[in-house]
């Protein structure tokens, strides 16, 4: 059986607890792999190992930090495609939305090239007679970052790559049932220059994040996952005096209103509802559908479900894989049964007709669906997309803002006036206008309101540098010593 252990102080490092997880092909349902979990133990190595090469990196001047950044960005493009089969083989997605993913999680490596143009600090000259003011960005230390399985990949590059090029050294705690790629990633990172010290990675399970939370020399932790988790993440890390930025899950909702072009919504809604088999945090799970196109849209949606190929992410013809684990899949199904008892109707019935092995659903579509019922209230996570018909753009927006998560959001129409009130009104995070998956650009942040962050800062971007920095603001002046003299008076200008 493969074994993934830790990576600590540039190399692999065997786990001594004794205790392992379990790794899946989500395409056949074996296990393919055994991940150590690492003891309180083995997360104070790496930290000790990241805390004693912290100053050196600091250090290291701003060209030669982005040229770690520009090697690390060839490396992973030129194994582009090595990591999307690796992603593939243990998150199930296909070939082609791993790719993506990679292309994504590449534009972050990309914006950490530019760190010295980043980190330039501000500067005020005369602010008084001979007093100069200047302001400059500083590392925070040790970072850790602690990722979700659905892009094993892309979010530990949302966080590592404006991490590192700030100068900190960091700990990364990635999921558990997609491990692999992570172990590929330092090694590039390796090759790409980076001192030994500075990128570590400990497998586990709650005991690994306790110890990060715990840990006196972990001065920030970026967390993306589940909400009750990422708000578990925030407020023991704060308390314990670290900053803290930690994503949740979502419910995002894509209001069509009746004059948008209705073929453009149905392809929308199913790409964006049943991509990566709705294991997305910016998947659409939530059509709001106009009553006076709610039945035309639907049979559209219904049309385009059987088309879809669902099969195993390494088949090249697959456009949706499996889900990630069995329980996951039998979680979500659960969802698809319930909906009917609750009253909804369900159109495409995603448990029929799938592959025997493998964690496979295929598509499901409920309408008439109503907040209160368990698959309007619940992130399902899965290739199911929930119809809720409304009467008017007001009722779409209040459902939109009454709800619990504020990730992202779409909006369909021809309506330029429509469109800019909608971005006006709307208490989530990322919006997208005639755009289903509004997952910003690198040079912008990720983050949603409400229940799906917490914290004030979001990801990646310049809020990502805001992050792994801190701000030191410097008064200087080169007087006359012979023009001294004691003054008590508080320091002023006028
Ligand atoms: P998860 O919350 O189960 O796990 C995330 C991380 O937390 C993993 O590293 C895991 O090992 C760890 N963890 C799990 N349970 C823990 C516990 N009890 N104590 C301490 N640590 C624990 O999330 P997941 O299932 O891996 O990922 C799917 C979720 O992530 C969805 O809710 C999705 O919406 C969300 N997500 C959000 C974003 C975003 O940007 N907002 C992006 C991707 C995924």
């Amino acid at each position: 059986m493969n074994r993934i252990s830790h990576w600590i102080n540039g190399t692999v490092v065997a786990g001594t607890s004794g205790k392992s997880g379990k790794v899946f092909n989500p395409a056949t349902g074996e296990q393919s792999a055994a991940v150590d979990f690492a003891s309180v133990a083995e997360v104070d190595a790496a930290v000790a190992n990241a805390v004693a090469a912290f100053p050196a990196w600091r250090a290291t001047n701003l060209s030669r930090r982005a040229e770690v950044m520009f090697h690390m960005r060839e490396l992973v493009d030129v194994n582009r495609k090595e990591i999307a089969a690796m992603l593939s083989a243990e998150h199930g997605k296909v070939l082609s939305d791993a790719l993506g993913e990679v292309a994504r999680g590449l534009e972050n490596i990309e914006y950490a090239c530019g760190i010295p143009n980043l980190l330039k600090g501000g500067y005020s000259e005369q602010a008084s007679a001979g007093v100069d003011v200047y302001n400059i960005r500083q590392p925070l230390g040790v970072v850790a970052g602690i990722t979700p399985f659905n892009f094993p990949a892309m979010v530990p590059m949302w966080m590592f790559a404006n991490a590192l090029g700030c100068g900190n050294t960091f700990i990364l705690k990635p999921s558990e049932k997609d491990p692999s790629v992570t172990m590929f990633i330092a090694e590039l990172l390796k090759q790409a220059g980076l001192p030994d010290g500075c990128f570590n990675v400990v497998h586990g399970d709650k005991v690994a994040v306790d110890r990060i939370l715990d840990h006196p020399d972990i001065a920030a932790i970026s967390f993306v996952g589940s909400t009750p988790i990422a708000k578990y993440i925030y407020e023991t890390g704060t308390r314990n005096g670290k900053r803290v930025q930690a994503l949740g899950g979502a419910k995002n909702h894509m209001l069509v209103l009746p004059d948008a072009d209705l073929n453009m919504a149905a392809d929308a809604a199913v790409s964006a509802a049943y991509g990566s088999a709705g294991e997305r945090c910016m998947a659409i799970s939530v059509l709001l559908a106009h009553d006076s196109i709610a039945d035309a849209l639907i049979s559209k949606i219904e049309e385009r479900i059987p088309n879809i190929t669902v099969g195993a992410g390494d088949d090249p013809t697959s456009e949706m894989g499996p889900l990630i684990t069995g329980e996951h899949r039998d979680k979500v199904a659960t969802y698809i049964a319930g909906a009917t008892q609750e009253g909804a109707t369900l159109v495409v019935d995603g448990r029929t007709d799938v592959p025997a092995q493998g964690f496979y659903l295929k598509p499901s579509l409920i309408d008439n669906v109503a907040p209160g019922m368990k698959c309007y209230d619940d992130e399902i996570f899965g290739p199911v997309l929930s119809v809720v018909r409304v009467k008017s753009y007001d009722e779409g927006v209040q459902l939109i803002n009454n709800n619990l998560y504020g990730n992202g959001t779409a909006i369909f129409t021809r309506d330029g006036g429509a469109a800019r009130q909608f971005q006006f009104d709307i208490n989530v995070g990322m919006v997208g206008i005639n755009v289903p998956v509004p997952v910003p650009v690198s040079y912008y942040s990720f983050g949603g309101w409400k229940s799906s962050l917490f914290g004030d800062q979001h990801m990646y971007g310049p809020e990502g540098i805001n992050f792994y920095t801190r701000s030191k603001v410097v008064t200087s002046r080169w007087p006359d010593p012979r023009t001294s003299t004691v003054d008590l008076g508080f320091p002023q200008n006028r």
